[in-house]
C-alpha cells in the first residue's frame, strides 16, 4: 500500500470512528436514554455531527484524496484501493455541497422533532407537529437544491440512500407493478373471508416470544457474539462495525407478527453488516452498499424464507412446543395461510407482503408533491386521507392512523421510503439467483438449514460493502438491472394458492 493511500486510509478511519459514536449515541436515544435526555441529546448530536462534517470536508483530506488517487492508479477496479478511493472521492463531494452550519442546523431539528412527533402521534395531534414539519420539509427542498439535481428536487434525496437512482426510474418501476398488485388485492377481496388471521392474535407470552425469536435468528445466521438485540418503539438496525451491530424489537402479548417477523427482518439487516469482509471495516466501504439493497436482505429472510411453507414446516412444531396450548387446535397449514393474511389496514410496518408496495407508492407520490408544493404541510391530513382511500378502498379514522404513523419525516429522512420497495423487488432477484446457483435451497430451508443462503449471500453481496453501487452489485449478481416482473409472478403464485384463487 503507498504512503498516500495509507494516510488517508488513517484519515477515513477517524471520519468513520466519528460515524460509529454518532450512531451509538442515535442508538441509546432510541433505545436507552430517559425523556429528559432528548434536548441535551439533540445538541451532543449536532455538536459531533458538525465535527465530523469539518472532517469529512477538510481541504486536507481533499488534497490527500488526490494525491491518493495518482497512486492507485492502474489498481484493478475490484481491488480494496481503488474501491476505497472511489467511496472517498464520492462522499468527499456529497459531503462539499452541504455547508456545515446547515448539516448541525438539521441533525438537531430533526433531533428534537423525534420527541415532539411521537408525543404528537401518541395523542393523535397533527396540529401540534405541524410546524416541526414544515421546517423539516423547508431544510429538505435546501438539501436538494445544495446537492444538486437536474430534473426533480427529489432526485438528490433519494440519491443519498439508493445512488444513482432518480425520481423519474422509481415512477417507472412503480408504475410497472401497482396495476398487478391493485388487480390482485381485489380478486383476494372477493374471497377475504378464506383466510384469517386470528390465531396470531392469541395471548403469547411475551419471555416465550423473545426466546422463540431469540432461537430463530440465532439459526438463521446472527453472530450474538459480534451484536445484540435490545427494545424500541420502533424496530431498527444499526451497526458500529461489522463486529457490533445492533438490532432491536418490540413485543405485543397478543400479537405474535410484530416480534417474529419483526426478529427475522432485523436479523437479515444485522446479517448483512455482519458478513462485511474484515478488511473493510472502519472504512467508508465497511457497510451495506444501499437502502435498498438492505432492505433486500431483510425483506428475504424476513418474507421469502421467514413466511414461506417450507421454512414452517420445520419451524412450526418448535413454535407449538414453545407456546403449550397456544396452538392446540390449529396446525402448520393454518398457520401459514394465518401469517400470509392479505389485509387492507393502515399501517405500513404490519402490512403484509402484496399490500406494502402500496404503502411506499402513496409516500412516495405526497413526498414528490410536498417537496415541489404542489401538496402543503397543512393540507397533509387530508390529502393523505383521500390519497389512501383511493389505494386501499378505506379511510384512516385517525392521523396516528395516517399520517403520524411512519418515524421518517420527522427525522428528516426524506426520499428513503422507496428504498423499502426497491428492498423487496430486489429480494427476489437475488434470491431466484441463489437458487439457481443451488437448486436444494428450498428444502434446505424446510429441514432448518440455512446456512447455505446465508453464505452465498456472503459471497454474493455481503463481503463487498460499499465497493460496488447498487445497480453495479445488481448486475453483477443477477446480470441484470432492477426489475419488478420477478416479485410479481412470485407474489401471483404465493397468493393465488394462499386464497385458492381460480
Ligand atoms: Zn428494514
Amino acid at each position: 500500500m503507498g504512503e498516500k493511500i495509507e494516510q488517508l486510509s488513517t484519515q477515513l478511519g477517524q471520519l468513520s470512528d466519528l460515524g460509529g459514536a454518532l450512531s451509538v449515541m442515535g442508538w441509546d436515544q432510541e433505545v436507552m436514554m430517559p425523556d429528559g435526555g432528548a434536548q441535551p441529546r439533540a445538541r451532543q448530536l449536532s455538536t459531533l455531527a458538525r465535527i465530523r462534517h469539518e472532517m469529512a470536508t477538510s481541504e486536507d483530506l481533499g488534497d490527500l484524496i488526490e494525491a491518493a488517487a495518482q497512486e492507485t492508479e492502474g489498481a484493478g477496479y475490484d481491488s480494496d484501493e481503488a474501491s476505497l478511493l472511489r467511496a472517498a472521492k464520492y462522499d468527499y463531494e456529497q459531503d462539499m455541497k452541504l455547508p456545515v452550519d446547515f448539516v448541525a442546523k438539521f441533525t438537531q431539528v430533526t433531533s428534537e422533532a423525534q420527541h415532539i412527533w411521537a408525543k404528537a402521534r401518541a395523542n393523535n395531534d397533527f396540529k401540534s407537529f405541524e410546524p416541526t414539519l414544515e421546517k423539516i420539509f423547508e431544510m429538505a427542498r435546501q438539501q436538494a437544491d445544495f446537492l444538486g439535481y437536474t430534473d426533480h428536487p427529489y432526485d438528490a434525496l433519494i440519491g443519498q440512500y439508493e445512488r444513482g437512482m432518480t425520481t423519474a426510474e422509481v415512477a417507472r418501476i412503480f408504475n410497472a407493478h401497482k396495476p398487478d398488485l391493485i388487480e390482485l388485492i381485489a380478486a383476494i377481496g372477493e374471497v377475504e373471508d378464506r383466510v384469517s388471521d386470528d390465531i396470531l392474535h392469541r395471548e403469547y407470552d411475551i419471555d416465550k416470544q423473545r426466546a422463540f425469536g431469540i432461537e430463530v435468528i440465532e439459526k438463521l445466521g446472527f453472530d450474538f457474539t459480534r451484536g445484540r438485540q435490545d427494545i424500541s418503539t420502533h424496530p431498527f438496525c444499526t451497526s458500529f462495525s461489522r463486529n457490533d451491530v445492533r438490532i432491536t424489537t418490540r413485543f405485543y402479548k397478543d400479537y405474535l407478527n410484530p416480534s417474529l417477523f419483526g426478529m427475522m427482518h432485523e436479523a437479515g439487516h444485522g446479517m448483512y453488516e455482519q458478513g462485511v469482509a474484515e478488511a473493510l471495516d472502519g472504512t467508508p466501504l465497511g457497510s451495506g452498499t444501499s437502502l435498498g439493497v438492505h432492505e433486500s436482505q431483510s425483506r428475504m429472510w424476513e418474507n421469502v424464507v421467514g413466511r414461506s411453507k417450507g421454512f414452517w414446516s420445520w419451524a412450526y412444531p418448535k413454535l407449538q412446543a414453545n407456546f403449550p396450548g397456544v396452538l392446540d387446535d390449529t396446525n402448520v397449514d393454518a398457520f401459514y395461510k394465518a401469517i400470509n393474511t392479505v389485509k387492507r389496514q393502515f399501517i405500513r410496518v404490519e402490512a403484509d407482503e402484496l399490500t406494502y408496495n402500496l404503502h411506499i407508492m402513496l409516500r412516495f407520490e405526497l413526498e414528490c408533491d410536498l417537496l415541489t408544493g404542489a401538496v402543503k404541510v397543512s393540507e397533509l391530513p387530508q390529502v393523505w386521507n383521500d390519497r389512501f382511500e383511493q389505494f386501499f378502498g378505506i379511510r384512516p379514522p385517525t392521523d396516528t392512523l395516517g399520517v403520524l404513523q411512519d418515524v421518517h419525516w420527522s427525522a428528516g429522512l426524506i426520499g428513503y421510503f422507496p428504498t423499502y420497495a426497491l428492498g423487496n423487488l430486489l429480494s427476489m432477484q437475488y434470491y431466484n439467483t441463489a437458487v439457481a446457483a443451488n437448486p436444494s435451497l428450498p428444502s434446505e430451508i424446510a429441514s432448518g438449514k440455512f446456512d447455505t443462503l446465508l453464505s452465498w449471500l456472503q459471497t454474493n453481496i455481503h463481503q463487498h460493502g460499499r465497493k460496488y453501487t447498487s445497480p453495479e452489485l445488481t448486475k453483477r449478481v443477477t446480470g441484470t438491472q432492477i426489475d419488478p416482473a420477478p416479485y410479481v409472478a412470485y407474489l401471483q403464485e404465493k397468493f393465488t394458492d394462499v386464497y385458492g384463487l381460480g
